[in-house]
């Protein structure tokens, strides 16, 4: 049989994950319903070709690898790895690492079709790709861990490089594991462009720790302005103090917005008039979460989502804002921090009582930003100084920012179509343009 040109489905026939993802749309269940939805309303919007959205709808190349992992009562355990590239059309696959027990292949497959429009969105000459392993780090010596990032690393390196899909922290992920996956790449990781995200020691860019959570305040910022509030008079609650999370709080409360509520994953604290992120961020050094912060009133972590707040910040992992807590949800606007924390049902719900959302592809993609200035100046082998990368997140936010605003005005859609239309748009015009709709 002839082998399939635009179809290099490695670990089941096409026909299958379409007929599974279709299921998925079919009533928004997990990740890749929400993705699938999303898709769908922004392919509507485009009145989307049927053949390019038939490319789209599906990933393009899938690897799922088994890793032993030899644990210290002398037995091998198998974890499950994946990495799949949902679209190559516009450059490389782009797209973080997550070690998460909860990563599977279905939420692995959206996380990658949000990258492909993410990285279109921001202009940034990649396709979108994820990658996982289905491990809780937590559970690991640092021996065991790092071994087994190591044999991750090599065993998706047949699809993974500078040119072809570069690999990026996520949850659970940052600079360790990203220096590790490089000096593991083939040729001893001699190029620094396999990975972004990596420590400053070994190529990587100034700003790219912080850059997603700057974005993601930039973004409430703006959001706040285009809703006619000063972020002075402005309240923001935070679910989530990790990567995003915690520098979101704290720019935010450098702009004068006063922080009442944050949450992590055990538990949260509240203070009305404000609370004092420093002394929080030093109490979370000290301590390893918010809670029993002595400045703030304890409250359920569950909670922060449904405070009385101008802005809500879910900055933790997806699926926090669904059908069962979204009527008690309170802001006036939501900034996703992390990826699909609002499911589809929660968004209907959520948008017909006026609530603004601010969709993850646009808020958190400072991070992804700073991935591709990395990977810049890596491939140069010329750094730049913190301004200039700061100065030029700003930018590339601010512009995103405008062109779904805009976009979203002039048609009469919500940020998300609006910034998921502009994404496929793009994708869209480079499947045509390679002639790779069949
Ligand atoms: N994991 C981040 C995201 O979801 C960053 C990806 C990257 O830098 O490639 O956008």
């Amino acid at each position: 049989p002839p082998v399939p040109r635009h179809r290099d489905m490695m670990t089941a026939p096409a026909a299958a994950i379409a007929a599974r993802l279709h299921r998925a749309g079919g009533g928004a269940r997990g990740p890749l319903g929400d993705a699938r939805a999303q898709f769908e309303a922004a392919s509507r919007l485009l009145g989307l070709d049927p053949a390019l959205h038939a490319v789209l709808s599906v990933p393009h190349r899938e690897m799922t690898v088994m890793l032993p992992l030899r644990r210290p009562d002398g037995t091998t355990e198998m974890v499950a790895g994946h990495r799949v590239q949902h679209s190559l059309a516009r450059g490389p696959g782009k797209g973080g690492i997550r070690f998460s027990a909860h990563a599977d292949l279905d939420t692995v497959r959206a996380l990658a079709m949000w990258m492909t429009w993410k990285c279109a969105l921001f202009d940034l000459p990649f396709g979108g790709a994820k990658g996982a392993i289905a491990v809780d780090p937590g559970g690991l010596g640092r021996g065991e861990y790092e071994r087994l990032v190591r044999r991750y690393a090599r065993a998706v390196a047949p699809i993974t490089g500078a040119d072809t899909d570069i690999p990026a922290p996520d949850v659970g992920s940052g600079a360790d594991e990203m220096a590790w996956m490089m000096d593991a790449a083939p040729a001893g990781g001699a190029g620094w462009g396999v990975v972004t995200g990596k420590p400053l020691a070994l190529g990587g860019s100034q700003g790219r720790a912080a850059a997603t959570s700057l974005g993601v305040a930039t973004v409430a910022l703006l959001a706040l302005r285009r809703a006619g509030i000063d972020p002075r008079e402005a309240t923001a609650a935070v679910h989530g103090f990790g990567k995003v999370g915690r520098g979101a709080a704290l720019e935010l409360s450098r702009a004068g917005v006063r922080v009442t509520a944050v949450a992590d994953v055990r538990g949260g604290t509240r203070a009305l008039d404000g609370l004092d992120l420093p002394a929080l961020a030093a109490h979370v050094d000290a301590t390893g979460s918010v809670a029993g912060f002595p400045d703030g009133d304890a409250l359920a972590a569950a909670d922060v989502l449904t405070e009385a707040v101008d802005v809500l910040i879910p900055a933790a992992v997806e699926g926090v804002i669904t059908h069962e807590n979204a009527d008690r949800v309170s802001a006036r606007i939501i900034v996703e921090g992390a990826n699909g924390p609002v499911t589809s049902t929660a968004e209907a719900a959520l948008r017909h009582r006026g609530i603004e959302i601010v969709p993850d592809l646009l808020a958190n993609g400072g991070g992804v930003v700073v991935s591709y200035f990395e990977w810049v100046q890596a491939r140069q082998g010329w750094w730049w100084d913190a301004a200039d990368v700061e100065h030029r997140l700003a930018q590339r936010m601010r512009e995103s920012w405008r062109l779904v605003a805009d976009r979203a005005s002039a048609e009469g859609v919500d940020l998300r179509t609006a910034a998921t239309a502009l994404a496929v748009e793009r994708v869209a015009a480079a499947v045509r343009a390679r002639g790779s709709e069949g």
